[in-house]
């Protein structure tokens, strides 16, 4: 499931002010109601994290919670 795209930016996107906008994820804490955007490169490093320790069941990983310092932040599918 995962996905690469560390491509670099072809030299016509270069004038652009913003490159394409970076796949975010929103993720909740259910414990402490925390939110926040997670880059996808972030969830590819916690992914290969979880994958090292032989704990990986596919999917979205679970991230640390800034508020409450538990791997308890999940990601919160929208709807598009
Ligand atoms: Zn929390």
């Amino acid at each position: 499931m995962r996905r690469k795209r560390h491509a670099p930016l072809p030299p016509d996107t270069l004038d652009e002010p913003f490159g394409p906008p970076p796949e975010e994820y929103l993720y909740r804490c259910p414990a402490c109601g925390e939110e926040m955007l997670v880059n996808e490169a972030i969830i590819d490093v916690a992914v290969g994290a979880t994958q090292f320790r032989g704990e990986y069941t596919g999917g979205m990983p679970t991230l640390g919670c800034p508020g409450c310092n538990g791997e308890t932040m999940v990601y919160i599918e929208q709807e598009p």
